[in-house]
């Protein structure tokens, strides 16, 4: 069977640059290569870079690949801020296709019934890992029979079955890297890495989170508790990966790296045993708990430079609101160990907590500067569907609105729980917040990229600010 598998459009005012690899599609792309299927990616992500920021030109494009390729079955992966898109696919692609069509993802798992019904154009829907689902599909077994997948049947009705778990990730092909623009995503930058000037790729070696916090959505899709690839695996598709694609790091995004410590351990050791630690940079997230001094020397000898710890605020009554399940004081220490055995690490936080006022954005901001992580970035807390927060704040948002780009941009906008207005945060963001990242950002940029490094990242500011000037400069002529 042909497979098309499409990744969705996030609107950018410029051309974005390379992030994290869309693994999930191209784990699920190597899975059914491996079944014998022959299989293709559209990545609207992506194709911003090589077709222009229009979406009407990546929707022709798109269209034109369909009318080319001419799959048997199209997969969307879908995400709640992006599900905009997926219905706008959706109509457009049953325009000149009328083969099987499904949706998988984050969003189809927290509300398969309610996709089904708003995207009359989808034939079902696949919740937790696509991987065996999309497979069986693709092999022609009846949809009903096939578990994790939602089903329309001929009278309006739906049926269903309960998702499985993969129980062994070694059984996984190497995702297949070679169906996506890796000239795009290996494109040099600073956004993986934060700050480092790298080309990279990343890697994902297990699935899943033991905790469960209320904002996160991570464990309706990957289910109870973290699977792992092993050591051996992962070395391998290391290897592999750095002898495809000329890189200089590697960013692995695992939720969080060191949670088997033994076997974080022992990736270290084969790094440096392969003296890889030589020719590449990594980088790993973790949570704060579990950072101590002896992990961070062998992390710091076999070459990750950079730790990023999900923070999300210096309040604990915040932390334990969102059932974060760590302290500040845990935090702080995790900063300060970092610092002092020379590991890069970048805080996330969260802004808009539930009757957030403007003095915690204050003492937020105080705190950051008394601990100082190498980089840092705030973002406002998004109430994903399928999570507690999400029926904690009324979880009716998708029910009762359509699912227009316009609806879903501005639920992800306005804060619907936090007791300031956007404008009052955007106003305090601008005066306080910003001013103190850019200085920060780029003291370390200097820091840590020798400055042959950053002649390219200074050639691109450079144009982008004469663009942005011509730009004004025509607006206010005309
Ligand atoms: S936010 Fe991080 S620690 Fe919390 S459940 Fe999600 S992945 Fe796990």
């Amino acid at each position: 069977m042909k497979v098309l598998l499409i990744y969705p459009y996030p609107r950018h005012n410029t051309i974005p640059d390379p992030y994290w690899l869309p693994l999930g599609l191209s784990f699920l792309a190597a899975f059914l290569k491996d079944k014998g299927h022959t299989v293709s990616i559209f990545d609207r992500y992506s194709s911003q870079a090589s077709i222009g920021l229009e979406k009407e030109k990546i929707n022709a494009a798109m269209l034109s690949h369909i009318r080319e390729f001419q799959p048997d079955l199209i997969g969307l992966n879908t995400v709640s801020p992006l599900i905009y898109d997926t219905v706008e696919c959706v109509e457009l692609i049953r325009q000149v296709y009328s083969g099987l069509m499904v949706a998988g993802g984050h969003h189809t798992t927290a509300l398969p019934e309610l996709t089904l019904s708003r995207l009359p154009g989808l034939d079902g829907v696949v919740v937790g890992e696509g991987e065996t689902a999309l497979a069986a599909l693709a092999a022609g077994k009846a949809p009903t029979s096939v578990p994790g997948v939602w089903w329309r049947n001929g009278d309006g009705s739906f049926n269903h079955t309960a998702a499985v778990q993969i129980e062994d990730l070694d059984s996984l092909p190497f995702p297949a890297l070679d169906l996506m623009d890796m000239k795009f995503y290996t494109l040099p930058g600073r956004r993986v890495f934060r700050g480092y000037y790298l080309t990279s790729v990343s890697m994902l070696t297990s699935r899943g989170c033991v905790r469960k916090c209320d904002f996160c959505s991570e464990s309706l899709t990957y289910g109870k508790g973290v699977r792992f690839h092993s050591v051996d695996y992962v070395m391998e598709w290391l290897e592999r990966v750095l002898c495809d694609y000329k890189v200089e790091g590697v960013y692995f995004h695992d939720n969080d790296f060191l949670i088997d410590e033994n076997r974080a351990r022992q990736i270290c050791e084969r790094i440096l045993a392969s003296g890889l630690n030589k020719k590449i940079k990594w980088g790993i997230q973790a949570r704060a708990e579990r950072i101590n001094r002896d992990t961070l020397k062998l992390l710091r000898r076999s070459g990750c430079v950079l730790i990023e710890i999900g923070v999300e605020s210096s309040l604990q009554k915040q932390l334990d609101s969102v059932k974060k399940g760590v302290t500040v004081t845990a935090n702080e220490k995790a900063i300060a160990l970092c610092r002092r055995e020379g590991i890069s690490v970048h805080a996330n936080f969260i802004t808009g907590f539930e009757g957030e006022g403007i003095l915690d954005l204050e003492e937020k901001l105080g705190w950051l500067k008394r601990t100082k992580p190498s980089t840092f970035a705030w973002f406002p807390l998004q109430v994903y569907p399928g999570t507690q927060l999400y029926n904690r704040s009324g979880g009716s948002f998708f029910e009762k609105n359509e699912w227009t780009e316009d609806n879903i941009r501005e639920y992800y906008s306005r804060n619907p729980v936090s007791s300031i207005t956007k404008a009052q945060r955007e106003d305090w963001m601008k005066q306080h917040y910003t001013p103190y990242l850019k200085r920060k950002n780029r003291l370390h940029i200097l820091r840590v990229n020798p400055p042959l490094k950053l002649a390219p990242f200074v050639v691109k500011k450079i144009k982008r600010t004469a663009g942005k000037l011509l730009n004004n400069k025509k607006e206010v002529s005309v």
